[in-house]
């Protein structure tokens, strides 16, 4: 690792990878990431990611993204995004992303929750892992992009409100001292603060507690999307998902006795809702998900992953249903970011789920944050590329003294983000 950049990029998920593939290769770029690059929420992806099917569409799926987002969304960021899809599926399928088609070949599209026509791509139950892995391939095998794992970000580099790059640390404590005029925090949500949580454990929220302490403008912190359907476990650690693309291809979800209790298809946080309520009054830990109505081969050929996973935990799901609870899945919130991704701090950029350019307003619409990700990610390379330039950063030499207890750093970044949370929470009520 050398100690100047032209960018750094914060995060090997789904946005930092295609940030750092849309930049020219005469650009020297440095990417880290906590753990192994392939350790990020984008590989976890199960559902797909939306497109718009031609004109015709656009009314229905800006409709159904702002009906999701109950209507605070940024109108001009979501019409940004559904705009850019077809270009951004284009660029993916150049890129030898393989999706699913018909015997024609023909793409084939799926429907989700609160989508009121099918508009999903989709590879199997792993489209996240399809589309990254293929990024990830391609940004490993491009000279000017250096990927250095167990490299944790600590701390921004500023001064005057400039960016200068960042402070970060390997596993064995060491600090180094990294400059780049473009720093882009890539950085994912924040499931790792919670308990019950379908993300990667290590996803904590960091670039939002350096923010913090940088002054950094922040939006929505408390609008943390619960998801309807993990599958319940006694274990702790991370809760595996159970698509909502299961219920939108007919799955039911039932009571302790067997009955359908609530609109399968309602969305994220009604549905979610609708689930509390009824384990609170039957006084249960779970309602169960009957994915049967599918039929073998709909299981076998779209959900190969969740019916091993389930039979892994000793459920068939060709044969009975399986408990499910909600749990923390998705950050609507974030770092404060304009339509170029562009931070309130000069030479910082903000992209993917650490980022809030309004797109999902209070509530993400089924499987629009992949394509999120790689819109606004193309907008943050975009900017770096062909916007103005900030002046260079002043700031000195670092004082490493301040990142030697950094179990204590971290610790309190994360404090001060649950705080902020439930402040925002409670401006909010
Ligand atoms: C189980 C699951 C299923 C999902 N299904 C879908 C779906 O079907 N469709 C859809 O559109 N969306 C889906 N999502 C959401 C989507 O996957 C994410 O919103 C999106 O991939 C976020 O991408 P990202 O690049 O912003 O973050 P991530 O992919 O989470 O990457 C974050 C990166 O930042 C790194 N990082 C974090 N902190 C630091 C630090 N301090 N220093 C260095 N590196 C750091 C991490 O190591 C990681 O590399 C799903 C999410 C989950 C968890």
């Amino acid at each position: 690792m050398k100690e100047h950049y032209d960018v750094i990029v914060v995060g090997t998920g789904a946005a930092g990878l295609y940030c750092a593939l849309n930049l020219p290769e005469r650009k020297k770029i440095l990417m880290i990431t906590k753990k192994e690059a392939d350790q990020s929420d984008s590989f976890l992806a199960q559902g797909g990611i939306c497109m718009l099917r031609g004109e015709a569409d656009y009314n229905d799926y800006f409709e159904d993204t702002m009906r999701a987002g109950h209507y605070e969304n940024n109108k001009k960021a979501v019409d940004l995004m559904i705009r850019s899809s077809n270009s951004i599926i284009r660029d993916l399928l150049m890129r030898n992303v393989d999706f699913e088609r018909s015997e024609e070949g023909d793409l084939l599209f799926t429907r989700e929750g609160a989508h009121s026509q099918p508009r999903i791509l989709f590879h199997e139950d792993i489209t996240g892992k399809e589309i990254t892995s293929k990024l990830l391939e391609q940004a490993e095998k491009r000279e000017n992009i250096e990927i250095c794992e167990y490299m944790t970000m600590v701390d921004l580099i500023s001064r005057d409100n400039i960016c200068g790059g960042v402070v970060a640390m390997d596993e064995q404590d060491e600090i180094y001292d990294i400059r780049a005029p473009y720093v882009v925090l890539a950085c994912g949500g924040l499931g790792g603060l919670y308990k019950n949580s379908t993300n990667f454990p290590h996803i904590t929220g960091d670039a939002l507690g350096i923010a913090m302490k940088h002054q950094i403008a922040l939006e929505n912190l408390d609008y943390i999307q619960i998801h309807p359907t993990t599958l319940y476990s006694k274990k702790p650690g991370r809760r595996f998902l159970i698509s909502e693309s299961v219920r939108g291809e007919g799955a039911h979800l039932c009571d302790r006795n067997g009955q359908r209790f609530t609109n399968e298809l309602q969305p994220r946080d009604l549905l979610s809702k609708a689930i509390f309520a009824q384990m609170e009054k039957q006084d249960t830990e779970y309602v169960w998900e009957d994915m049967r109505p599918l039929g073998e081969d709909m299981i076998m050929k779209h959900f190969p992953n969740i019916f091993k996973r389930c039979l892994e935990e000793g459920y068939d799901v060709r044969k009975e249903p399986i408990p499910v609870v909600p749990a923390q899945h998705y950050f609507m919130g974030g770092i404060q970011v304009d339509l170029g991704s562009r931070t309130s701090m000069k030479g910082l950029y903000a992209c993917g789920e650490t980022s809030c350019n309004g797109v999902h307003g209070k509530n993400r619409l089924a499987s629009n944050s992949l394509l999120e990700s790689l819109v606004f990610a193309r907008r943050a390379a975009d900017d770096i590329l062909f916007g103005k330039k900030p002046e260079p950063c002043r700031a000195g030499a670092i004082d490493r003294k301040c990142y030697e207890d950094r179990e204590n750093l971290m610790a309190g970044y994360r404090k001060n983000v649950l705080n902020e949370i439930e402040r925002m929470k409670n401006s909010h009520e």
